[in-house]
């Protein structure tokens, strides 16, 4: 049996568009949007898997599927086993820590011993570490911009692209840890013939991206 690559990608959200437009560029067709939750490749030995960003590295990681476009904050918080392939320039924003925009900040000592609200214990973790912050991490799963608002905590860690939540959120940006984009994921071993199949596409991807540049 001729073999054929299973790629991840988020079923709707801030890295779909992106992705699907990568793979027309690069000249491979497929279905989407219509509900299914996989469409195989009319032109490339392709099927694609419509998920939660969330799930991508775990499905990688486990072989469910052989790549994924995921943003390099979410493959680096799974803590999965994983390789990053390619990094594909779209999806971009960073991870940063706020506090209430009337507090005085002098630096990140100022967040010794108090709350961060996060829904990225593993990388605000392994910031605080580095820095040599004790201070204590609050996990929620979504709306952490509320967090200082309803005193949950003095100051939260969270995505940011434009700033615009944050400010409606009477939060400021003071100090960004992490800088993230969409990345293309792959199983850490791939057999011969799906290997080869991925240095065609990513053949494909780099000449896509060049001519761009
Ligand atoms: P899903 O329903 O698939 O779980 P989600 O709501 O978790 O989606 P999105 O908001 O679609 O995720 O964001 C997907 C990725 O897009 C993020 O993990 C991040 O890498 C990137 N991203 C770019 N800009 C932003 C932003 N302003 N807010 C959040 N994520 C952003
Ligand atoms: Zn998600």
């Amino acid at each position: 049996m001729s073999s054929i690559l299973r790629i991840a990608l988020q079923k709707s959200g801030r890295l779909s568009e992106d992705s699907y437009q990568l793979f027309k560029e690069c000249g491979i067709r497929f279905d989407y949007g219509t509900g299914k939750l996989k469409s195989v490749s009319s032109n490339f030995p392709a099927e694609f898997l419509f998920l939660r960003d969330d799930d991508i590295p775990g499905y990688v990681e486990d072989g469910v599927a052989d790549l994924g476009i995921v943003g390099e904050n979410v493959a680096v918080e799974s803590a999965r086993n994983i390789d990053t392939v390619h990094r594909l320039g779209f999806s971009k924003c960073r991870l940063s820590l706020a506090i209430p925009r009337g507090n005085e900040w002098n630096g990140i000592q100022d967040l010794s011993g108090k709350n961060i609200a996060t829904s990225y214990p593993l990388i605000l973790g392994n910031y605080l570490r580095d820095q040599n912050i004790s201070a204590d991490i609050h996990v929620i799963s979504g709306s952490v911009e509320i967090a200082p608002g309803i005193g949950l905590a003095e100051a939260i860690c969270d995505i940011v692209s434009s700033g615009s939540t944050l400010l409606s959120n009477g939060l400021k940006e003071v100090e960004v840890i992490f800088r993230s984009e969409a990345i293309l994921i792959a199983r850490s071993t791939l057999e011969t013939e799906k290997q080869s199949l991925l240095d065609k596409l990513l053949f494909r991807i780099k000449a896509v991206q060049a001519a761009k540049n």
